[in-house]
């Protein structure tokens, strides 16, 4: 059918049609986006996780931590020896950094969300492998979209490159607005470079990624 006077006798039929059968509203937007997993059942799916080599070494799996409907999440890259132990993410010193990060712009542990690019600790703190993130990172994304932050901060260079998907380093990279699937991140240091390398300069950076960070949140819806 191509002549439009046939085609919009069609239609005039078939909305009568549906009127008198009771329809009385159309919409044709785009069907609505699937809901987002909720963190009970990513933490159910990641299981005993045996995916990676990392389960050969890791005492606990480290899943995260916080408010599920927190505006703020915070990213860092992977389990150090004390979260290991505790099944905590940020618990040893440089989580005690990251609290007190966090406090400086106001907000509490309990506020926002924590969680790490790869679930279990990677032996010697070395950095996490390209393979073991590529395994891991999928439940924190899904992590991302169940909790749908305003703002991510991440945390070093592993949680940055992941987020971002790029290849630069943090310092190139921090305190510029990146996004994740429509979420703004702000790369700044790892708490614990801050604590190897623990100037007035660096403090004052990260203090300044954390103000923005938060100045985002406080904007309107
Ligand atoms: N460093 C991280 O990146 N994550 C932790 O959970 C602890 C230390």
């Amino acid at each position: 059918m191509s002549d439009p006077g046939e085609v919009r006798k069609a239609l005039a039929s078939w909305v009568g049609y549906l009127g008198d059968i009771g329809v009385r509203e159309l919409s044709f937007g785009k069907a609505p986006a699937a809901p987002a997993d909720s963190l009970v059942a990513i933490r159910e799916h990641l299981g005993d996780c045996r995916r990676c080599k990392l389960c050969e070494t890791r005492t606990n799996i480290v899943f995260g931590v916080g408010d599920p409907g927190a505006k703020l999440m915070i990213v860092g890259e992977g389990p150090g020896a004390d979260e290991d132990a505790q099944g905590e993410p940020f618990v040893g010193r440089a989580g005690q950094k990251l609290d007190e990060m966090i406090r400086a712009i106001g907000l509490t542990r309990e506020q926002v969300y924590i969680a790490n690019v790869v679930k279990c600790r990677p032996p010697g703190n070395r950095d996490p492998e390209p393979d073991e993130v590529a395994t891991c990172s999928p439940f924190l994304f899904r992590q991302i979209e169940a909790i749908a932050p305003k703002v991510i901060v991440a945390l070093g260079s592993p949680a940055t490159k992941t987020l971002l998907g790029t290849k630069s380093g943090i310092t190139a990279l921090r305190g510029k607005w990146g996004w994740f699937r429509g979420i703004p991140v702000m790369p700044t240091f790892h708490p614990a470079y801050l604590l190897r390398a623990y100037t007035v300069e660096n403090r004052r950076l990260v203090f300044e990624d954390l103000k923005a960070a938060r100045a985002r949140i406080d904007e309107g819806p």
